[in-house]
């Protein structure tokens, strides 16, 4: 039987934080239906009540990075936001994510290569609504209650982000996958835990739109490789799947292995388990 995307070759769905949700809430839609294929490569342009469909061929084959930089450029707009794919989805890469502007990820069930699929390399989103509310008090009421709990509670996600309980505590509940989930032991999983980040590469964190978490890691370094912060940071996920499923326990390569899978646009639990079965 042919096998078309999404990854279960019927139903598929995933989640995503970062910004692009609330900019299309501002342009005016809560959802979009996207049917057919288009002949060519194209990209999707929403400005509030204006929806074009544009020509996307020069993007084609780039990873999300540089279309990144040339749609903001086209679009003379710095503030656009994206949903994009990299090589990773075009080429129906059964497990290609959605990348959200760089470091967001509509990472599971290969929803990238169903924008592959139809030949959409991106979604580009502006809206300049500020969306009503049907009663503000309740809502900033609530917004405090939120707040108050969150920033009480989850302290340590802001300062180290997802995997700040420790990898420690993750092999104590057989949570952390180790060598293609072969073993419950990891002695060096120190070397990736983000406490580890903060004092080697100097780890920052920063939210998604309105949220006083700020759990999403920031990377940047320049040797042995270069990492740019534009993507972001490995999460608890990418730590677990690309370090220590494959026994890698190089902080760095494992930042270096994130940043490819966002710019290709390829999920990086699927991708490190797929690498930890091989091994
Ligand atoms: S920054 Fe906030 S909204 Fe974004 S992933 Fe972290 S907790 Fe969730």
């Amino acid at each position: 039987m042919e096998q078309n995307p999404p990854l279960t070759n019927g139903f598929g769905e995933s989640e995503v934080g970062g910004f692009w949700g609330v900019e299309l809430k501002k342009a005016g839609y809560d959802d979009i239906v996207i049917t057919g294929k288009a002949k060519k490569p194209i990209y999707l342009w929403i400005h509030n009540e204006q929806v074009e469909i544009r020509d996307a061929n020069k993007l084609w084959g780039k990873e999300t990075g540089e279309v990144q930089q040339l749609l903001k450029k086209e679009l003379n707009d710095k503030q656009v936001r994206m949903a994009l794919i990299g090589q990773a989805g075009e080429n129906l890469v059964r497990y290609a994510c959605i990348m959200h502007d760089l470091r967001n990820a509509a990472g599971r069930t290969g929803m990238g290569a169903v924008m592959g699929s139809k030949n959409l390399k991106a979604v580009v989103v502006r809206g300049t609504k500020r969306p009503e509310v049907a009663d503000n008090k309740k809502i900033n009421e609530f917004r405090k209650i939120m707040n108050d709990v969150y920033l009480k509670n989850l302290e340590h996600f802001s300062l180290l982000g997802t995997g700040g309980d420790r990898m420690e505590s993750f092999i104590w509940t057989g949570n952390l996958p180790i060598h293609n989930f072969r073993d419950g032991e990891f002695p060096t999983r120190n070397n990736i835990d983000p406490r580890t980040m903060r004092k080697t590469i100097g780890l920052k964190t920063e939210g998604c739109y309105a949220c006083p978490i700020h759990c999403k890691k920031v990377v940047e370094f320049k040797e042995p490789w270069e990492v740019s912060s534009n993507y972001g940071g490995p999460e608890y996920e990418a730590l677990g799947a690309l370090g220590s499923n494959c026994g890698v326990d190089d902080l760095k390569a494992v930042c270096k292995a994130n940043e490819l899978c966002n710019g290709y646009s390829m999920d990086v639990i699927s991708v490190g388990v797929t690498i930890g079965f091989a091994m």
